[in-house]
Order: C-alpha cells, then sequence, then structure tokens
C-alpha cells in the first residue's frame, strides 16, 4: 500500500520578523489594445488518476474471464508455421482482411517446403489484398528458406530465435510463443497498446513499456489469455473512436478521464 508521506510544517520560528510592507502600487489604467484582448485561459486542471490496487487489477481480469473463459484469436490457421506467418502478413492489416487471403494461401502451403515450392511470384499473388504485401511475399519465401536450413523446418520455441526470421519482430515472437506454445506473453498491438493507456493498467510511451507494464500488474493464472481478453476488450468495446464505455465491462475501474459513464 502506498505509504502517505505528511509534509512536515516549518516549526514556528523563536523571533518573528516584521511583515514586510507591501509598496502600494498604483494601477495603471489599460492601454486600449491589452483591454480589448481576451482573457488569458486558465491552465487546465490534471489531476493524476488513482493507482491501480491489485485487488482491482485482480477484478478486471475476473470479469473478462468470467464473460469469455477461453477468448480465440483471430486469425486463422492451422499449424505454428501458418500462424507464424499469418501473424508476419498482418502488420499493418486486419486479421478480416489477412484471412481473406491466407484460406486460398494455406490450402496449397501450409508447410516450409510447400511455400518455397509454390514460390514468391505465387505467394505474392495469393496475398495482394493485403498492405505491403510485396514485401511480405519476400519475407514469407526468406522465412520459410531459414526454418528449413536453420530449424528443421520447424517453428522456433524462443523468442531470440523467432525474431531472427525475416518480418519477425517482438509482437510476432509474442503472439507465436502465446497462441502456439502456451507461453505467458503479452503481445502489444495498437489495441492493447490503447486500452493499456486509457484504461491507466500499463501506461506507456511505446508498445514495449505496455508490455512490460501489463506483464508486471497481472496475474499469473491471467496471463495465457490476458492479450486476447485486451485484444477484444480494444476491438470492440473499446474503440478508438467512440469508445462503449456504457456497455464496458470494466467502467466503474477504469481510469480514463474521458470515459463517457
Ligand atoms: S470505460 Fe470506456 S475508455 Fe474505459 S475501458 Fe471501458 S470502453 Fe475503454
Amino acid at each position: 500500500m502506498a505509504k502517505i508521506i505528511r509534509s512536515q510544517r516549518a516549526s514556528t520560528p523563536s523571533v518573528r520578523s516584521p511583515p514586510k510592507k507591501k509598496a502600494a502600487k498604483a494601477a495603471k489604467p489599460l492601454s486600449k489594445r491589452a483591454a480589448n484582448k481576451p482573457p488569458a485561459k486558465a491552465a487546465k486542471k490534471t489531476t493524476k488518476p488513482k493507482p491501480w490496487t491489485a485487488a482491482e487489477v485482480y477484478e478486471v481480469f475476473d470479469r473478462f474471464r468470467k464473460a469469455n473463459p477461453e477468448p480465440r484469436g483471430e486469425l486463422e490457421h492451422l499449424n505454428p508455421y501458418t500462424l507464424l506467418v499469418a501473424v508476419v502478413l498482418s502488420a499493418q492489416a486486419t486479421d478480416a482482411g489477412v484471412n481473406k487471403a491466407t484460406r486460398a494461401l494455406f490450402a496449397v502451403a501450409d508447410t516450409p517446403e510447400k511455400m518455397l515450392a509454390l514460390g514468391e511470384d505465387s505467394v505474392r499473388d495469393y496475398i495482394k489484398t493485403i498492405g505491403l504485401y510485396r514485401n511480405k511475399a519476400k519475407n514469407v519465401i526468406a522465412l520459410s528458406e531459414k526454418l528449413i536450413a536453420e530449424f528443421g523446418s520447424e517453428v522456433p520455441r524462443t523468442r531470440t530465435e523467432i525474431e531472427s526470421l525475416p518480418g519477425a519482430g517482438r509482437k510476432t515472437a509474442n503472439v507465436v510463443l502465446n497462441m502456439a506454445f502456451g507461453e505467458h506473453t503479452m503481445a502489444v498491438d495498437t489495441h492493447v497498446f490503447r486500452v493499456g493507456n486509457r484504461t491507466g493498467l500499463a501506461p506507456g510511451k511505446t508498445p514495449l513499456e505496455v508490455e512490460l507494464g501489463l506483464e508486471k500488474v497481472i496475474s499469473t493464472e491471467f496471463m495465457l489469455h490476458a492479450h486476447h481478453w485486451l485484444i477484444l476488450h480494444g476491438r470492440y468495446t473499446c474503440l478508438a473512436r467512440g469508445p462503449r464505455c456504457e456497455v464496458c465491462l470494466i467502467n466503474d475501474l477504469c481510469r480514463w478521464p474521458e470515459k463517457t459513464v
């Protein structure tokens, strides 16, 4: 519990100095220009939101769990390899958009070998509806080659190894480690970043700050699903524009000063 530190009063001085005389200033008449100026706006009062207690954070995730005990990611995949490819393709794209393209792609290429056999030009054709598809097709081929050459065609199980694959960064590693291998990682996408900051659960200027902040406050028993609960909350309730605070499960606990309830 936070320790309350009271400011100490200055002890009464033994000798009081006489009050200083204030020089009376004669009020200057305002110039015409100054008189027409609008009064300066008072500085906006910013009150720091109350810090979350461990019990409140527990309550948030307990409510998410009760509402949706087994949350699922929305990126369609058939195995760890197709999950990896789907996450690489999802950068700056929606899950729905990625799924639309990968349904046909994964039907013909669900292993690194089949992807290589398909070739970069064909992969590009399958995914051309996704943003940055040229570069992404290159990465899918290059990461498939690396998986075959260095990892026996399997998706590796460590963050460093996953991050060494072309097109895969920290978020990709966190999603794959969590969804494919059940690790307690926290992938911070745009939704999780917004929810972490708005609610005050884990304020941060970068995804990494929010990730580490969330890992610090969320109890281990929720960590397997916490990333999905937060993504789904951001995607369907705590919308970027027009958050649906009136139907939000945690609106009584949320610290966002602009919440609408
Ligand atoms: S109360 Fe509003 S701002 Fe806060 S988490 Fe819920 S939807 Fe988001």
